[in-house]
């Protein structure tokens, strides 16, 4: 009975033996794995540095000014800030947006201000 070629998803060598095999072996099975992960991981550590940037400009600015610091977006924008990436957002029972980055965050003001604040003082 002919059979379809199965293929290593690794070196795509013709595989044989078992019809769940994906590898020719261990070796191809973990080059092939720690393929895949280098791939997610570097995703993750763009990711990470964004928000580690993020997280290191609002502190500067928080410490530069009295404590909360209140700044415009265009400033933070200008500092390097994404705010595509923050670790929380939401609204707080007093009605107020907020975004936090790890321990540090934003509330949205108006006028595209926003008021600094260490994420323990954000009522949510
Ligand atoms: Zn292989």
């Amino acid at each position: 009975m002919p059979t379809e070629n199965r293929y290593c998803q690794c070196c795509a060598q013709v595989l044989y033996g078992r019809l769940d095999k994906k590898f020719c072996d261990d070796g191809c099975r973990n080059n092939y794995n720690n393929q895949q992960n280098s791939v997610q991981n570097k995703e993750i550590r763009i990711i990470n540095r964004v928000l580690k940037r993020n997280r290191a400009i609002l502190l500067k600015l928080l410490e530069l000014g009295n404590k909360p610091t209140k700044i415009d977006r265009e400033f933070l924008l200008l500092e390097g800030f994404n705010f595509r990436y923050m670790t929380q957002q939401g609204i707080s029972p007093d009605g107020q947006t907020y975004q936090i980055c790890y321990d540090v965050g934003l509330i949205s003001k108006q006028n595209m201000e926003y008021l600094i604040v260490l994420a323990k003082d954000v009522a949510y």
